[in-house]
């Protein structure tokens, strides 16, 4: 059996509080974080409130709600403690995306808009292309919460590079190698979001490509060479 590890159930543990502070949970309860151990593999996800976890607010969450779950959902920590509704969702993640450590499932402002329009997000700045890999940021087909077809769902509409979708007329889910990294795709999602609506206002947003990117500049490039 692999060693369950205090340090990252404080990790998830804290990382409900910065999905309030980042204004990514408006109903302070709304979506969910977890981290993939790249030792053990064991998946640690914030928990589902139950009769013995009456959790109503992130901010209350301690090491000890968050719950640890491997690869096939199966609880392997304190059986009390129950994971997320979306456990579905994160594993299907981890199982299809290897690269993936962290995810950041966020009811965020701004994306919002887009999932309740059930459309897709063009990267209209390079940092949002950067940051989130994708001239488009996807919006997966609806499906109900907490179903393994809404974890398929995303799984497609992440594809094999991206680190940001959207779910339809629920929220975001944005991944990467670690939470700090998932929580930066969030923010850049955010970021890119307000970009696109406030772009139609003044006219057209326009798409930046990985053409228009180009190659990254090499030291060469940014420093003038002595002849
Ligand atoms: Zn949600």
């Amino acid at each position: 059996m692999a060693k369950i590890k205090e340090e990252l159930k404080v990790e998830v543990a804290e990382s409900a509080k910065l999905l309030i502070e980042k204004g990514l949970s408006p109903g302070r309860d709304f979506g969910d974080t977890s981290l993939r151990d790249k030792e053990s593999g064991l998946i640690y996800i914030l928990p589902r409130p139950s009769i013995h976890q009456p959790i109503c607010d992130w901010n209350q969450v301690g090491p000890d709600d968050v719950s640890v779950i491997n690869i096939h959902g199966e609880n392997v920590g304190d059986p009390k403690v129950l994971p997320t509704v979306e456990a579905p969702m994160h594993l299907r993640i981890y199982q299809e995306r290897t690269d993936v450590y962290s995810i950041v499932h966020s009811h965020g402002e701004w994306s919002s808009v887009f999932a309740g329009a059930r459309q897709s997000i063009p990267a209209v700045t390079l940092d949002a292309l950067e940051t989130i890999g994708v001239e488009e940021i996807k919006c997966a087909e609806y499906a109900r919460i907490a179903t393994k077809e809404l974890g398929d769902n995303v799984v497609k509409a992440l594809g094999t590079k991206s680190k940001a979708a959207l779910m339809a007329n629920h929220g975001a889910v944005c991944v990467g190698i670690s939470l700090d990294e998932a929580f930066l795709v969030a923010h850049l999602l955010e970021k890119v979001s307000m970009q696109v609506i406030f772009g139609h206002l003044i006219g057209k947003p326009i798409t930046i490509t990985w053409e228009d990117f180009g190659d990254a500049p090499t030291y060469e490039d940014m420093v003038p060479q002595e002849q």
